[in-house]
């Protein structure tokens, strides 16, 4: 029955994906989001509706305006049909629950503010300040709604202590870690939290551990200095949908690991 839950989400997920892209587009540039209609990038004229399918317009018109024949980056492709799967995975994950809204809100938030990261090295506080308290108050309706107050309980905790431990290091090293990401680290405790205790130490601790494999690549493979700093909020954002998707197998095999299972 999932399955089908991951199809219904996947087509929400191509919408929004494409409301992803203007988001990203124009949330660092302080424009915007609803007006004007979407435009080309380069000779501003306007986007017409059949151009903007998700996906299908970006293929039929192989990545260009079709007035002035501008290339539109793949990046716009790759949020549309990332945030697809991840729609499609995170239905399957969570099912039809009362959880669901949460945490495809979860999701496309996580994707849009990692490729923000990633390409201005800000987590905009436009993004975060309101998406926060809507993330908590639906999966505190979820915990609700489904007779378990304490998983809605255990959420607002997780964000507290996501935030809490994320702040001390930060102010311990502020070297490559900046006031956005302990934000983004409070977003994630929410998250995970309604889950269980080891999902948030998993989602947070396992940023360190995707940040540290690919700083030490890219130091070996000399692309990198080492004083360029890498942002930290896209390694955050993939070890929390991580462990939203594959958080219960993970710790189920460690604690057979060290046999508490
Ligand atoms: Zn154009």
């Amino acid at each position: 029955m999932d399955w089908f839950v991951g199809v219904v989400c996947a087509v929400f997920g191509l919408a929004f994906g494409s409301f992803a892209n203007v988001v990203i587009h124009r949330v660092p540039a302080k424009r915007s989001i609803v007006s004007p209609p979407s435009a080309c990038p380069a000779c501003d004229s306007p986007i017409a509706a059949r151009d903007n399918i998700p996906v299908v317009s970006w293929l039929l018109l192989r990545g260009r305006c079709r007035a002035c024949r501008h290339p539109i980056a793949a990046r716009y492709l790759m949020v549309e049909l990332g945030v697809a799967v991840l729609f499609a995975l995170v239905g399957w994950r969570v099912g039809a629950t009362w959880a669901l809204p949460g945490y495809l809100l979860f999701a496309w938030t996580l994707v849009v503010v990692a490729v923000i990261d990633g390409e201005t090295r800000k987590i905009p506080n436009r993004l975060i300040y309101p998406l926060t308290p809507a993330l908590l108050g639906l999966l505190v309706a979820a915990g609700l709604l489904t007779g378990e107050p304490g998983w809605a309980l255990r959420a607002l905790l997780g964000g507290i202590a996501a935030f809490a431990v994320l702040l001390g290091i930060a102010l311990i090293s502020p070297r490559g870690m900046g006031m956005g990401d302990v934000k983004l680290a409070a977003f994630i405790g929410i998250g995970l939290g309604y889950l269980s205790w080891g999902h948030v130490l998993l989602g947070i601790f396992g940023g360190f551990l995707v940040g540290g494999v690919v700083a030490i690549l890219l130091l070996g493979s000399g692309r990198r200095g080492r004083k360029d700093m890498l942002p930290f909020g896209p390694y955050l954002a993939i070890s929390a949908l991580l462990s939203l998707l594959v958080g219960e197998t993970l710790i189920a095999g460690y604690q057979r690991l060290v046999g508490l299972g």
